[in-house]
């Protein structure tokens, strides 16, 4: 067998963070694995710009420790966003510099290269964590109801940030899906020199219209840093892009000069992968605002359902209200050194619609990275 790490963290994107550097901070010989090539996983590649999960229906943060440093390092330190939050919500004042209130919740705005930028450096921060990029987590050994092995390394424990369950898939472990059809896929892409305003759902309308007249999937605007820069969130496909802004700048006022920066676009998949553990977190806890004695992080988020129409289901919390993620949907059922962290949590399909925000997917990696601590001591 190769080195031995005491905790492998499987996946690199907002709940692999968490985990990899928590699980450092706390003296563990690490490793962190990314079949990419390099960190960041969606919220660092998939041209998303808004945190969500971070705060409760008053904006205060739902949870502390890396969770809030690693929103507070996202924070953009200019003169323009300082003004932006009172630009866009009235006299609504933010609880922090950076966040907006967006209908009944509020978010973080921030950019996927800081997002890296800010996990890179906290790495290199930490002599006892390793990376390894481009290594698809591939074979695993286990003895006993433990994983003994992974890729070659001993390993203490693991953590599967995944997204997709990768370990439990390759250890056997009992999984749940998630609804397709209540998780739709999209096309991310930010839309740069858009001069319109896309706050009213009048003016929406308006836009939606002539596009879904000419053939085109539903896409969704979100303005995030004020200025002239939306995120768009398309239901059609990757090929279909280009074609779409060049109608939005022939057809749609205040999109005569939109482009985009990205040169491909690829589909960005909700549905992940939850990996059974010894509790299955449910959409009835989740609008229910269940609290647990193990409890491990606090999230609020809505039930967020997608079909592929594009069209939007919230189902929200009671006002003021959060629930509660236990630890026990942190750790597999029958492999005793398996944890999860981000969309590969115990819970179910209405559950997870709610807990795979990464507000949320920091707080269970962070979680994830203090109970495997435990276990390979
Ligand atoms: C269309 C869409 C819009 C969304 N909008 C928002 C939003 O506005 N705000 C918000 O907070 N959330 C949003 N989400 C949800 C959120 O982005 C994700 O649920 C969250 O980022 C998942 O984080 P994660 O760390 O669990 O997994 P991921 O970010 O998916 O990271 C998984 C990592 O594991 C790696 N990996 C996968 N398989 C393997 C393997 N076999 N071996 C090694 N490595 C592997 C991947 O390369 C990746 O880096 C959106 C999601 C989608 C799809």
């Amino acid at each position: 067998m190769n080195e031995k790490f005491d905790i492998a963290v499987v996946g690199s994107g907002a709940a692999g963070i968490a985990a990899a550097v928590s699980a450092a901070r706390a003296g563990a010989k690490g490793l962190l694995l990314d079949k990419n090539s390099a960190v960041g996983g969606i919220g660092g590649f998939s041209g998303l710009t808004t945190l969500c999960g971070l705060y409760d229906d008053a904006g205060n943060f739902l949870n502390d420790g890396f969770v809030r440093e690693f929103a507070e390092a996202l924070h953009e330190d200019t003169a323009a966003q300082q003004r932006r939050p009172t630009d866009i919500c009235g006299a609504m004042l933010p609880r922090s510099l950076n966040q907006i209130k967006m209908g009944r919740v509020w978010v973080l705005p921030y950019r996927p290269e800081k997002f890296r930028a800010v996990a890179e450096k906290l790495f290199s921060s930490l002599p006892n964590l390793q990376t390894r990029w481009n290594s698809r987590v591939e074979n695993a050994v286990v003895e006993n109801g433990r994983i003994v092995s992974l890729n070659g390394f001993g390993v203490g424990a693991v953590i599967d940030c995944s997204g997709t369950a990768e370990v439990a898939r390759i250890v056997g472990a009992e999984c749940l899906e998630t609804d397709e059809t209540t998780q739709a896929s999209a096309v991310i892409f930010p839309l740069h020199h858009v001069t319109r305003d896309l706050k009213s759902a009048a003016d929406v309308v308006q836009i939606m219209l002539p596009l879904a007249r000419a053939g085109f999937a539903p896409l969704h605007f979100q303005s995030n840093f004020g200025g002239d820069f939306v995120t768009v969130k398309f239901a059609g496909q990757p090929e279909q892009v280009p074609q779409l802004i060049n109608f939005l700048r022939a057809n749609i006022r205040g999109f005569e000069n939109c482009s985009t920066p990205l040169k491909e676009f690829s589909v960005t998949r909700r549905a992940g992968r939850m990996i059974v553990g010894e509790y299955v977190l449910t959409g009835a806890d989740v609008l229910g605002a269940k609290k647990f004695p193990d409890a491990i992080a606090r999230c609020a988020w809505p039930i967020e359902q997608w079909n592929s129409a594009g069209e939007v289901k919230l189902r929200y919390l009671p006002p003021g209200e959060f629930y509660e993620i236990p630890a026990r949907s942190l750790r597999a059922a029958k492999i005793k050194n398996l944890f999860m962290a981000g969309k590969t949590i115990s819970a179910d399909a209405d559950a997870i619609a709610s807990a795979r925000v990464m507000g949320c997917c920091l707080a269970t990696g962070e979680a994830a990275a203090k109970l495997a601590t435990v276990v390979f001591e």
